[in-house]
């Protein structure tokens, strides 16, 4: 494509609220057979609602088992984290001033010491990590849900579930990029139930699900390989890796974190995915001039 056009091509990218940092990512985008998308706060709102918490055995009342919940999460950032301490709120829980050693588990969750006891919360990596009763989830009412699961000095207390949604207009940007003739991949952290529920609502987006960060960035190597020219959309400072290793890296609204906005270079200032599909064919718009 000549200069003239790529910088028309950037000037209209702008105009519909996409920052395209360099002309190169424009007949990249042309070029893009394969999109990897980050399932939460991605294809979904990243808003959690807690459904339940469901004790496991008899050793503590929920009101308790709020209060250790709550004290670590006020420390956790992650969306999972906000639900969690809103939920605690409203049935009166104060969480505890007397929280230590908070900890990310990588991929699995977070850990934290409160009032001197060691709290540990997290997926199913985690729970079966810890020898913790995995059939305890069949004590919740739904298992599409994203499940968690949360226990005191290495004993299983309680596990619990909680709601995210799809946003309204993911559909229809999975549509169109296959009508573009671009291969949709979901990558999530999540569990294969609530991933699986996901692309029910979506349609043709191939799952990979427990993923760790790592994960994340060997399957944007194999689709490079497969497929051909890869992009990758997530919003989260653990995508940072899978964002760098795409051919394109997109990031998304301004909930995005400075790092993913930082790592990408394609930019949508709007939480609107469709906004994908228009900038590749804008990119194939620019490569055969028709701009
Ligand atoms: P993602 O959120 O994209 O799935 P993360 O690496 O941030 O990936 O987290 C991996 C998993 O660890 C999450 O899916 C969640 O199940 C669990 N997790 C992380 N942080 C928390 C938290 N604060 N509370 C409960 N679970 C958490
Ligand atoms: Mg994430």
């Amino acid at each position: 494509s000549t200069p003239v056009a790529v910088a028309c091509g950037i000037q209209h990218a702008a105009r519909l609220g996409v920052v395209i940092k360099g002309g190169s990512y424009l007949e990249i985008l042309a070029k893009i057979k394969c999109l990897a998308m980050d399932k939460t706060g991605t294809l979904t709102e990243g808003h959690f609602r807690v459904s339940e918490v469901v004790a496991v055995g008899e050793t503590e009342d929920l009101q308790q088992i709020l209060y250790w919940l709550a004290s670590v999460e006020s420390r956790s950032s992650h969306p999972m984290a906000a639900a969690l301490v809103t939920y605690a709120s409203l049935q009166d829980v104060v969480p505890s001033k007397s929280v230590t050693d908070f900890q990310i588990i990588e991929g699995e969750g977070v850990s934290a010491v409160v009032d001197g006891h060691l709290i540990e919360i997290g997926n199913a990596r985690l729970a079966s990590r810890l020898g913790w009763s995995n059939t305890a989830i069949t004590k919740l009412a739904t298992q599409t849900a994203t499940m968690g699961w949360v226990g005191k000095d290495h004993q299983l207390l309680a596990v619990f579930s909680l709601e995210d949604h799809v946003r309204e207009e993911a559909a229809e940007a999975v549509r169109s990029l296959k009508r573009l003739n671009v291969q949709i991949h979901m990558l999530t952290g999540d569990n294969n139930e609530t991933a699986q529920d996901v692309q029910s609502k979506l349609g043709g987006v191939t799952v990979h699900a427990g993923l760790l960060p790592q994960d994340k960035v060997r399957i944007i190597q194999e689709l490079k390989e497969n497929a051909g020219v890869t992009g990758m959309i997530g919003d989260g400072i653990n995508d940072a890796p899978a964002l760098a290793a795409a051919d394109v890296g997109f990031a998304m609204g301004l909930a995005g974190s400075a790092v993913a906005m930082e790592t990408s270079d394609v930019f949508l200032m709007t939480d609107d995915l469709r906004k994908l599909g228009l900038v590749v064919s804008l990119g194939r718009r620019v490569r055969t001039k028709v701009i």
